[in-house]
């Protein structure tokens, strides 16, 4: 999908050359055109200007070429400005085809026009660069940029970054897959207001390892992902747990977001809301 980044280059003076050579060459030429020009850059500054918009075009044009879910070699990552990963624009038909009937459904409550489709790099456990993808509202788009960049520069892990439609709007199944989402417009049987996850204003960070919790009145444990049992206790040690104080929780609290791992009559340490 083409980035806000590349639309807001079309002003500048090589944009229509830029354009045109994008379409005519691969990238590879692109950076073989970059490299030549260079060392000519450091005498002639238009020369320079040229260099950067090419490289930005190339950097663009790479991170286009990846789909969600894809890895990314390192050759890619530290050729390429990673910048170029991290887009947000508005909901076009294709990625509205995989929503409706799913995470969108009638009597949603917000409208799509307030929606923004991202697309981002993270981390696995192993240190492998994926490509992710994630529905939110614009409110909070622009700091989910921020905060999912800088926990990709920390190598933070997070295992999965798909749209929850993959998995037919499914949240169990979703929560499961230990797939990290945002939007999804659902109404469950013990929440008597809609979820915050219905208006693109919620995220779930590794699900499968930071269960929701609660006890009702009655004594019973609902745990959300029911097979995420053995993570509620949290003085544990194991992968992807979110704990106060750490560089997610930290990230999401300085952006303004509030840690449902800090409720009191129930924990959703997978959650953070705005
Ligand atoms: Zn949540």
């Amino acid at each position: 999908m083409r980035s806000m980044q590349y639309n807001n280059s079309k002003g500048s003076n090589c944009a229509f050359v830029l354009e045109r050579v994008k379409m005519v060459f691969p990238v590879r030429i692109l950076l073989l055109v970059c490299l030549f020009l260079v060392p000519a850059s450091c005498r002639h500054p238009k020369v320079s200007g040229v260099v950067r918009e090419l490289s930005q075009a190339a950097s663009l044009a790479t991170a286009d070429s990846f789909a969600p879910g894809d890895s990314v070699p390192v050759t890619v990552t530290s050729t390429f400005d990673t910048s170029s990963f991290f887009t947000s624009v508005p909901i076009d038909s294709v990625v509205f085809a995989r929503m409706s009937g799913r995470s969108y459904k009638d009597g949603c409550p917000v409208a799509v026009e307030d929606l923004r489709y991202l697309r981002l790099l993270h981390r696995d456990l192993s240190g492998r660069t994926l490509v992710g993808e994630m529905v939110a509202n614009k409110s909070i788009a622009d700091d989910l940029l921020e905060i999912f960049h800088a926990l990709y520069d920390a190598g933070y892990p997070i295992e999965r970054m798909r749209l929850i439609d993959d998995y037919d709007g499914d949240d169990e199944a979703s929560m499961l897959d230990n797939n990290t989402s945002c939007f999804n417009y659902r109404r469950k049987a013990h929440m008597s207001s809609v979820s915050k996850h219905a208006y693109g204003e919620a995220v779930d960070i590794n699900p499968l390892y930071n269960p929701y919790y609660r006890v009702t009145p009655a004594g019973a444990r609902i745990v959300e992902p029911a097979a995420a049992a053995s993570y509620v206790d949290r003085t544990g040690d194991f992968p992807y747990k979110i704990e106060r104080g750490d560089l997610c929780h930290r990230l999401f609290l300085e952006h303004g977001f509030h840690w449902g791992g800090s409720w009191t009559r129930s924990k959703d340490y997978q959650h953070f809301e705005r």
